[in-house]
């Protein structure tokens, strides 16, 4: 028989007082009502690893949206609920806490969302994707603190191992794959034997899953502290190609996205512009592809379609004396993610130098007279007023003049010249 284990002093010490008093008040409710309350998953996980984790997920043997209106009002936090799950939120302070009702599941087909109805904490710790995340600790006072481990996470935990609860894990659910990836990565693991021949067997699985959700993996993977290694190793077993076959994890990747995070001032990039440098090496029609095979929302469509532009347009930005405001007119209107994606990855260092003086220089340059100020000093109203202001832009931009008495003095050139 597996000894008992008691996780009540790695909550003392990692959680904050105020989650563990939380999770102590929300243990004596469940109590008092009659149910049984668990915290799961990952925060379980990261408390055997040592690794802080405050999203803190519980579920009930019972009614979760009910529990989640009493502890709403013990801490006034806000409460948000979803009662077809029968799950709710918990705001309150700095915090947001999951609750929801223990649950069953049913895969009709392979692909699809759960069936569920309401179950045991047992049916629902099988219903999840590795042994490491299956795991949960009891919160109501008998046995406050006390772990629950069905499926030898703690062993797995120990031996770094990332293994699935049952063959048909991925079949249910292939988004699992690409979990599986991310988890192994980001914590140094290795898929467990089995779980990698079952994962190898089951990747066609991976045609099932929408474009949403398998957007929303990527995205996940993007968001990890080294997101390339993730990226990596699903090329390397040859998930990445079942997003698209033109997509490459690979040395000019890594060495790219490694870049990206020393030019971004807080060491994480937004998620447009890793994309845009993962599929930098696309055609264009190939971004299109990735574009609607993801169901990319319009903003990061746009940063890949941005980038594919700015590709073709590397050999004039790479010409030999290329004026500022020969740059200005290549570059103008491309969004920063696609110009910094851009700068970053072209193998031309003159357009890539080009590049990176529009981002930090050229794009904010604007003259200082306005439409009104050229219609006071005697231009018409109309499109003149346009094409005057474009030519002192470029003027300004190419060093030309630089202040408002100069800006004045050349457009009163242009006015003499004229009649
Ligand atoms: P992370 O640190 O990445 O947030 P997590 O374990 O908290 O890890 P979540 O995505 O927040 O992961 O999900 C919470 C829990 O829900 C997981 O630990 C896992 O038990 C379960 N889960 C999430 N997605 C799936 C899935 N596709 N299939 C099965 N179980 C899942
Ligand atoms: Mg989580």
């Amino acid at each position: 028989m597996q000894k008992t284990v008691n996780l009540a002093s790695e909550i003392n010490s990692q959680l904050p007082a105020k989650l563990v008093s939380f999770m102590q008040a929300a243990g004596n409710i469940a109590a008092y009502q009659g149910q049984r309350l668990y915290l799961v998953g990952g925060v379980v996980r990261d408390l055997l690893l040592g690794q802080g984790n405050f999203d803190l997920d519980l579920v009930v043997e019972g009614d979760a949206i009910g529990l989640a209106q009493q502890l709403a009002s013990i801490t006034q936090g806000k409460i948000t609920t979803h009662p077809r799950f029968n799950t709710a939120k918990v705001r309150w302070d700095k915090w947001s806490i999951d609750l929801a009702t223990a649950r069953y599941e049913t895969y009709d087909r392979p692909g699809a969302l759960p069936r569920v109805a309401p179950g045991s904490l047992a049916d629902d710790l099988f219903r999840r994707d590795f042994t490491i995340n299956a795991m949960a600790v009891q919160l109501n006072p008998g046995g406050y603190g006390q772990l629950i481990d069905q499926y030898g996470g703690r062993d797995d935990l120990e031996y770094k191992l990332i293994r699935i609860l049952h063959d048909k894990s991925f079949t249910d659910d292939a988004t699992r794959i690409w979990r599986g990836l991310r988890y192994e990565q980001r914590l140094d693991f290795q898929l467990e034997q089995g779980t990698l021949k079952l994962l190898k067997r089951d990747i066609n699985r991976l045609d099932t899953i929408s474009g949403d959700r398998i957007r929303d993996e990527l995205e996940l993977v993007l968001k990890e502290k080294y997101p390339e290694k993730v990226l990596r190793r699903a090329d390397e077993l040859k998930v990445l190609a079942k997003v698209h076959p033109a997509l490459k994890g690979n040395g000019w990747m890594t060495e790219k996205f490694k870049q990206a995070r020393q030019a971004t001032a807080s060491g994480s990039p937004p998620v447009g512009l890793y994309l845009a440098l993962l599929a930098y090496r696309m055609t264009s029609e190939e971004t299109q592809q990735l574009i609607s095979r993801l169901r990319l929302p319009k903003q990061l469509g746009q940063t890949l379609l941005d980038t594919s532009n700015i590709k073709s347009k590397i050999k004039p930005l790479a010409s030999p004396g290329l004026s500022p405001s020969g740059i200005y007119s290549i570059l103008r209107g491309y969004s920063v993610a696609a110009l910094t994606a851009s700068a970053l990855a072209s193998d031309s260092p003159a357009a890539s130098q080009n590049i990176q003086l529009f981002l930090s220089k050229l794009r904010h340059i604007k003259p200082v007279l306005t439409g009104d100020d050229l219609m006071r000093m005697g231009i018409a109203a109309g499109p003149q007023i346009r094409e005057v202001l474009t030519r002192l832009h470029e003027a300004i931009l190419d060093g030309k003049v630089s202040s408002r008495r100069e800006e004045m003095e050349l457009v009163e050139g242009w006015l003499q010249q004229n009649t």
